[in-house]
């Protein structure tokens, strides 16, 4: 499919922050990317100048959320090359979420051009100081004009770009978790495996009472038993017990983490042993206290791996590796980092280079 490409004049040229002063989505890019839906199909793609969209106070999106998205990143390597990581599982992902949330589907291979084009139209904005990247930010919102609680029939699929930092300001350092106690994030047959919207509403309110108890992340439980443990609001988590790495396995709730599935295949590539299997937060936090279970970390794009120092469950604090970074954790780290930015062979063919 022929894209369009309207180039931003020099006056709407940006002014680039220092890679030092990046943060995490707060500075975008030049262009975007968007195609429109209407009368059962796509327009024509299209890259323009980065604006802001006028949207009727009535449109579906701002009412009931008919809305999806996708967080992926783009590296430069060493070899002046810049790498998406797996593109096409996103692209994927994206169509699950599409028709879990009742939206037209994006053809997978146009889903990455819209990707390549506009980082080729913006690849000065590419950082290039460690831990910094280009994430990059799909979406799909609905965007007929009325109140009928049905789904709606124009939707706009855009892609913004932001250079980010580090996700964690701190760096690679264990971090502070709070097992919910009130809230729920996903129910079985409900949306926990579609990112879309109102899962990420739903974990603010907890979000913000654990914040001020200074705990920066939430780990969710499971709706029915409130026992076994699911995610965190936008990372998946593992836990390393008798040097053997657990993680809960994807039953409806949990949303499919590539740098989840990409991690497992890493640690059995490595010659770990994984296990995909339940975990109930009472054992897990018996096993901390116990010396067995010796790491815990945080998955996802934004932070890649997070280790987990504090686990807060039923008003008492659990420590783990004494607020350490574990072996496994900075092994599984390095590897990954690693493939993602070119500094180790990529075995796995994940790597997926913009020319
Ligand atoms: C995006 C997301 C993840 C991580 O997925 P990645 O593909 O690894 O970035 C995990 N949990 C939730 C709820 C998410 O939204």
């Amino acid at each position: 499919m022929d894209f369009e490409i309207q180039l931003c004049t020099e006056d709407q040229r940006k002014k680039k922050v220092a890679d030092s002063e990046l943060a995490f989505g707060t500075q975008f890019t030049d262009h975007m990317f968007l195609m429109k839906y209407k009368d059962e199909k796509w327009g024509t793609p299209c890259v323009i100048p980065y604006q802001s969209f006028q949207l009727d106070p009535a449109c579906a999106v701002l009412h009931y959320s008919q809305e999806i998205f996708e967080g992926m990143k783009a590296f430069p390597h060493p070899d002046g090359s810049i790498n998406l990581f797996r593109p096409f599982e996103n692209a994927a992902r994206f169509n699950l979420s599409a028709e879990r949330m009742c939206m037209p589907q994006v053809n997978e291979d146009l889903f990455v051009k819209a990707i390549l084009e506009l980082i080729k139209v913006d690849k000065d904005w590419v950082p290039h100081s460690p831990e910094t990247a280009l994430y990059i930010r799909p979406t799909m919102i609905a965007t007929e004009k009325f109140l009928g609680l049905r789904a709606s029939s124009e939707f706009y699929f855009y892609v913004i770009l932001s250079p980010v930092g580090p996700f964690f300001k701190e760096g690679f350092k264990p971090t502070k978790a709070y097992v919910a106690s009130q809230n729920v994030r996903a129910t079985p047959g409900g949306t926990g495996e579609a990112k879309t919207g109102g899962n990420y509403a739903a974990t603010l309110h907890e979000t913000c009472i654990a914040k001020s108890k200074g705990y920066p992340q939430v780990i969710w439980l499971d709706a029915i038993h409130r026992q076994f443990v699911e995610e965190a609001s936008a990372m998946n988590i593992m836990f390393i017990i008798d040097d053997e790495i657990y993680t809960p396995p994807l039953e409806g709730t949990i949303l499919k983490g590539i740098t989840r599935k990409s991690v497992l295949e890493l640690a059995q590539n490595l010659g770990y042993t994984v296990h995909e299997e339940r975990i109930k937060i009472d054992t897990i936090v018996d096993q901390i206290n116990k010396g067995q279970c010796t790491e815990a970390f945080f998955v996802g794009t934004a932070a890649s791996i997070t280790p987990i120092g504090h686990i807060f469950h039923k008003d008492e604090d659990h420590i783990v590796n004494n607020f350490n970074v574990g072996k496994i954790t900075q092994h599984l780290y390095d590897e990954l980092v690693g493939i993602q930015t070119g500094i180790i062979d990529d075995r796995f063919n994940w790597t997926y280079r913009i020319d």
